[in-house]
This record gives structure tokens, sequence and C-alpha cells, in this order.
């Protein structure tokens, strides 16, 4: 087969002169049809092919002959091939060429009468590929046996290519499997919870796929120029990215950062850009189609790391092709639906409070887990999330319909009306229930026995105070100060601290905030502060280390936090105290700022209650010296637990082997209670687990007297401590963690349903 270097060139010219032809007078279907007709005459004469065909998938996931030059006539429309079936199977299924000298000999191949295609030995099949999925394929056949050349593939690739995006604007009547056949198929797809509830909506991608209006170039020089200054700006951000601590920021998605670091540095990758421009093509189709060949190349790669590697290259693209097509990046300022689910690969907190918060009713993301950034901002909005979704992507279109079961972890793409109908009634009942709690909003939390608990909320974020009102919680209990440092893009100053603080307290009304000093430094990273990467940043320099070591920070925000409680009390506790010297040290800094705040004649505090977190182990064995030197103290549940079981909380892998309601943990619990009561200290406890009703039972058992949970959770926390005696539940309980059973949980459920205990 001849081939010259000019080829591609020519026939893409000619492809376009297809296109471009008006069908005059014919019908849709016949102007489709004959189209496709020419495509095939074309591809064959250039290629000097005696069989050039076109297979269109249906909506079954068959294949059907659509056009051919060189098969018979008459198998046009009848030739089917069923799901993964011949060699066209084989083509689809894989998404990759099959290149074969002897077809018939291949164990695919399966032979069809009515086509005549016996006289055929060699044979090169090319899936057309649209979005990620085969939407036909595209076969050329010679009667001599031979290998088709590299650059015959090449060609055939970019004739495939440029086929789909044709495709897509003409079969769009047709029953075939585009995206409109799709909607008919259900998808469910597994995910970890990020911030539970239900949504029921439609899906908006965080970052728009780009359809490529312009296939062929009309000046090759021109889109070289246009080329070249894409890739420019892509490596300038990706290159930022690096400079402005987005790297240190993103945690477990470093790698991902690495990876488009080297994408976008890649000369190959450069290199085939350009030959793809260079062969006739606009500069975006030139992007589609290098991808589309790499991600071919990719899938033949069976180490999961490339595969891996194959997403980020392929976000890498689409930042190209929007930077080409000047498409926003996100879909944060674009017209939303009134009950959007996003879907992303990943979103950064700052990310997800750029959309309309009434509008967006789910995310899910591809990455990120249950304790990443995002999932606490997600918390904090109410928005349904799961993480860890990991084919999301592939399987959705935008404006797909969706519910997203956030409970169980679960996401239903294009559901069936059953399943829609089943949530809608679930999500009915969860907001009966929420109407339920309402109504529980301004009625104290006692037990039936009379003891009453403090129920307070976790904030972080100024969007979060309205929160408290509405759940009726009994005040702040731990506010995470360092989110508004994340979502910030430089160091928030002194004046723009106290302004913030005020704003909170003011926020709260008459009831009390407890501040968390700055819990930043592991995988909490501000984007402005210069950071050095650490083996294990859970165990590094974090919290109160870094508050110690530069006290430059630490005392900027304890200015603000003097000054914006102004006349009533501070409440500070402080992060990750691992001996009693840094809480002492601490203080001494408090002071320090305490008296200069007076010496200026500024109004301070009217009081300070400043207490430690419990979160790490080594404090458990000096409970006596803090618990003498403290106004209250705090359990960290998330930390303290993940170092006492070492299960880092961040790894879905392991953060979910042990159980929080097992002998070890409860009896580390109650000794924190224990000693706090000797001491008469008010301890309370802050972690995910207080937000848990059947965990929060557990905690009244063990003594606690005031827990901190997410907003959500203060109605069915407070539900069951209305049904509960706290004396019966002590009793109960601390027998069990007594003899170390471990089946602790089972056996507090047991009690809950025998005393009508609402979980
Ligand atoms: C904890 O560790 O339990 C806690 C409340 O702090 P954070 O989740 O912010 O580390
Ligand atoms: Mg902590």
């Amino acid at each position: 087969m001849p081939w010259t270097s000019s080829a591609p060139r020519v026939l893409l010219r000619q492809l376009r002169e297809v296109m471009a032809r008006p069908g005059v007078g014919q019908a849709k279907q016949e102007e489709i049809q004959a189209r496709l007709d020419r495509i095939v005459r074309l591809i064959a004469a250039n290629m000097v092919a005696e069989v050039c065909s076109i297979y269109v998938r249906l909506a079954d996931g068959s294949f059907e002959l659509y056009a051919t030059e060189g098969l018979r006539k008459e198998a046009v429309h009848t030739t089917h091939m069923k799901q993964g079936e011949g060699l066209v199977g084989l083509v689809a299924r894989s998404g990759e060429h099959v290149n074969l000298p002897d077809a018939q000999s291949h164990p695919a191949f399966s032979y069809r009468p009515e086509t005549g295609e016996e006289i055929y030995q060699s044979f090169l099949g090319m899936p057309i590929i649209r979005g990620g999925r085969t939407i036909g394929v595209l076969t050329v056949q010679n009667a001599i046996a031979r290998a088709y050349s590299e650059e015959e593939v090449e060609v055939l690739q970019t004739i495939a290519m440029v086929t789909a995006e044709m495709m897509s604007n003409l079969l769009e009547s047709l029953n075939v499997a585009t995206a409109e056949a799709r909607r008919g198929q259900s998808q469910t797809i597994k995910g970890i919870t990020m911030s539970d509830g239900i949504a029921l909506g439609h899906i908006v991608l965080h970052e728009p796929r780009v359809s490529i209006a312009k296939l062929f170039a009309e000046d090759v020089n021109a889109e070289q120029v246009r080329l070249d200054a894409a890739l420019g700006q892509l490596r300038e951000t990706v290159d930022a990215m690096f400079s402005d601590g987005e790297i240190a920021r993103a945690g477990e998605h470093r790698d991902v950062l690495e990876a488009y670091r080297m994408f976008a540095h890649d000369q190959g990758w450069m290199k085939r850009l350009h030959e793809a421009v260079a062969a006739g093509l606009t500069a975006e189709a030139a992007v589609e189609r290098v991808q589309s060949n790499q991600r071919a190349r990719t899938m033949r790669q069976s180490d999961p790391f490339w595969r891996e590697r194959l997403h980020d290259l392929d976000d890498l693209a689409n930042r190209l092709l929007r930077l080409l097509t000047g498409r926003s990046a996100t879909a944060a300022g674009t017209d939303l639906p009134r009950d959007t689910i996003l879907v992303a690969r990943t979103m950064g907190p700052a990310e997800l409070l750029d959309y309309d918060r009434k509008r967006v009713r789910g995310l899910v993301l591809a990455d990120g887990g249950a304790s990443s950034h995002v999932a606490i901002v997600a918390k904090a909005l109410g928005i349904p999330a799961i993480g860890y979704a990991r084919d999301v992507l592939e399987e959705v279109d935008p404006g797909d319909p969706a519910v997203l079961d956030a409970e169980s972890g679960v996401f239903h793409v294009r559901p069936s009306l059953e399943v829609i109908r089943a949530y809608a009634d679930k999500a009915r009942f969860r907001a009966r229930r929420q109407a339920q709690y309402e109504k529980l909003r301004d009625t104290p939390a006692v037990t039936k026995d009379g003891l009453r608990v403090a129920l307070h909320v976790n904030a972080g974020l100024l969007v979060d105070l309205p929160h408290l009102t509405q759940s009726g919680a009994d005040g702040i209990g731990l506010y995470r100060t360092e989110l508004e440092f994340m979502v910030s893009s430089t160091f928030p100053r002194i004046a723009q601290q106290t302004d913030m603080y005020k704003k909170i307290i003011r926020g709260a009304g008459a009831k009390p905030v407890t501040f968390r000093s700055l819990d930043v430094g592991g995988d909490k990273i501000l984007p402005y502060l210069q950071s050095i990467p650490e083996e294990n940043p859970a165990l590094g320099w974090r919290a109160i280390r870094i508050a110690l070591d530069r006290p430059g920070l630490f005392r900027t925000q304890i200015r603000a936090l003097l000054s914006a409680s102004a006349g009533r009390e501070l409440r500070l506790m402080l992060p990750f105290v691992t001996q009693v010297s840094e809480f002492v040290e601490a203080r001494k800094l408090i002071d320090k700022d305490l008296a200069h705040l007076r010496r200026h004649g500024r109004p301070g505090p009217s009081k300070i209650a400043l207490g430690a977190m419990i979160e790490v182990p080594a404090i458990l064995w000096q409970l006596d010296e803090i618990l003498c030197r403290v106004d209250f103290i705090s359990v960290g549940s998330n930390d303290l637990l993940q170092f006492i079981f070492a299960a880092d909380r961040s790894n879905n892998r392991v953060s979910g082997r042990f159980d929080v309601l097992s002998p070890p943990a409860l009896r580390v619990l109650r000794h924190i209670v224990v000693q706090a009561e000797k001491h008469k200290v008010p301890v309370t406890l802050c972690g995910e687990m207080a937000g848990r009703p059947l965990e929060a039972l557990a905690l009244i058992g063990l003594g606690f007297q005031s827990i901190s949970m997410a907003p959500a959770s203060v109605g069915p926390v407070k539900a069951m401590i209305l049904a509960v005696s706290a004396a019966e539940i002590q009793r109960y309980l601390l027998d069990l963690v007594d003899h170390g059973r471990e089946d602790i949980r089972d056996r507090l459920k047991d009690f809950a349903r025998a005393h009508d205990i609402p979980l």
C-alpha cells in the first residue's frame, strides 16, 4: 500500500468537502447515509484498500454495518454483530485498533456470508471513540495478507477521530449508542460517604467537557501558532500550581499534580500534537486525536499506575482544550439547574464554595476521601457527598438524571423509575424526620432520668453560623479556625482575622464559641505558607508544634481573638498537645499578648477559658498534670483513635478496620472522663463519633455530658438522648466494656431497640 506523507492531508481535505457539501433535497436519514457512503469510498481509495466499512453501535451494544465500500451492498443494515462478537466486537471491547495480516485465522473472526468478505485476508479495525465511548468501528481490509504500517494505523486513527465527530453530529436522530442512547442505561457507582444525605437531581460536570466544533485547519500555520500559545499557557498554569503551594495543599493528590507537570513538559506529547495539526487538523481536534491515541495505548498497559496516569493526562488534555476553545474552567459561574449534582475528579474546598449553594444538591468525586477538606466543607454546607467513586467520569454525561445516596455511598446514574420513586420516598421521609427534629429545636437535651447533656456544633466557616440557631445547639464546641485560612489565597492579616472572629462571636449571640487555634500542618497546608514535604505528615510539624516554633503566626491569631472577644469570655483550645510543657509555653504567649493589650489600653476578654485537646496518646499518661492546668479539655477522637489504632484516618484501606465501639477505644475514653471528673474539669468530645446516635449513646454511657458534632447530627442525637436513661445505659455499657466484649456495637443496638431509642 503506497502512502506518501501528504496523503493524510489530502484525505482530510476531501473529508472536509464531504462534510461541507449540503445534501440537496434529501431527507436527513438519506443525507447521513450518503455522507457515510462517500466517506468509506474516499478512505478506501486513499488507503488503497479494497474494503472500507463503518459499523455503528446500537443502543443494545450490538454493531450494525452502516456503510461499506468493497463488501456486498446488500449486507448494509443487514449485518449485525452482537456485543463483543467478531473482530468488530474485539475492537469495540478493547477500545484499541486491531491489525491482522491473516484475519480469518483469528479466534474472534466471525464469518458473515452475506458480506462476501471471505476473499479479504488482512484487516485493520479502529474504534470510533467519542467522549471516551466507542460509538462505532471503522475497518479497512485487503485481499493480500499484510500487516498495516504504523503510519497507516496513525492515519486511520485520525480518520476515526474525525468520523467520530461527524457521526455524533449526523447520527443524533438515529438509534445509535450516543449519549442519547445511554440515557436508558442505568449505572450504579460505589463510593464512600463524605457527607451524609440523599439527593435527586441532574449531573453537572465541575469541569465541563469540550466539544469540538471545527475539525479541519483552514490555515495549518495559524493552527500551529494557536497550539503553541495554548501549550505555553498550560505549562504556566501547571507550573504555578507548584510555585503557589497548591502542590503542598494537594495532600493525597500530590502525585496527580506531579503527573500533570510531567505530561505538560513532555516533548513526545507536544510533537504528536504538532504532527496532528500538520496533518490538517485544528489544534483542538489534534488534542482530541492524540488523546484518544494515547488512551488506546495506555489501555494496553496492565500496570494500574499507568492507567491511573491516563486520568491525569485526560484532565490535562481537557485543560488544553478549554484553553483553546476559551471555555470556562469550571461550571461554577454557569447557569446551573436547580437540582445540580456536581461530578468531578477532585475538588478543593474553595472550589466548592464558589458554587451557588441553593442549586447544588450533591457532590460526587472520583478521588477524595471521607476526611478530605472538601468533605469538611460539603458537610458544613449540608451537601450530601461521596468520594472514591472511581469510574464516575467515564459513566456519566452532563444532564443525566441521578440519585445520590450518600448515606450508603452509592450513586445511581440514569436510575429507573422505581429507584427514583424509592429515593423520593426516602428523601421525603428524611425531610419529615428533619421536621420532627426541628420541633425538638428548643427542647433541652435531657435524658429520661434528668441528666442535661450539652450538644454543641462543630464549625469552621462563616457559612456555618446559621446552623447554630437552626440546629438548636447549645454553642459551637469546636471552631476549626484553619478552614477560613485554607480557603483564603493569602494569609489573613490581623485586622481581617479580628473582623472574622467578631462576626463569629456576634453570629453566635449569647451562645458560647470554643475557638481552636490554627491546626495547620500535616495535610492541612496553607497555600501561602512554605512547607517542607514530610514522610508522615499526620505525625509531623503541625498544630501547636508550628505555633510554638513560629510564635509570630500564633500570636497574630491570639491577638485577633483577644480583641474580637472584648468584654466577654474567650474560650480557646489548643490542638495536638503532646506534652504538658507545650501547653504551659502556649499559655505564656497568650498571657504576654493579654498584657500587651492591657498596656495599650485596649479592651480584652472579660475572662479566658483555655483548654487542651486530647488527641495524642502521650497526653493520656499526663492527665493529672495537664488537668490541673487547663480550664477544660476536649477529646479529638478522630486523631486520638487513629493513633491508638495505628490506622490513618484518611486512608480508606485502613480507616475502617477498627471499631470505635470496641473495648480499647471505650476504655481510653472512659479513663479520660474519670480523670476529668476527679479534677473537676469539664470534658467534651468533638470528633466525628459524637454525631452518630449509636456512638453518642455510648458516650453518654461513658459519662460524657457535653459533645460537639456536625449541625445535621444535633437533631438525631437529641432524639436519642430524650429517650434514654443515662444511669441505665451507663450500667449496661460499662459492664460490656469491663468484660472486654467484642460485640458492643450489636449489644448497644439491642439495647436501643429494647428501650425504643431512635438511632
Ligand atoms: C479530632 O481530631 O477529632 C478533631 C476534632 O480535630 P480534626 O478532625 O480537625 O483533626
Ligand atoms: Mg484533630
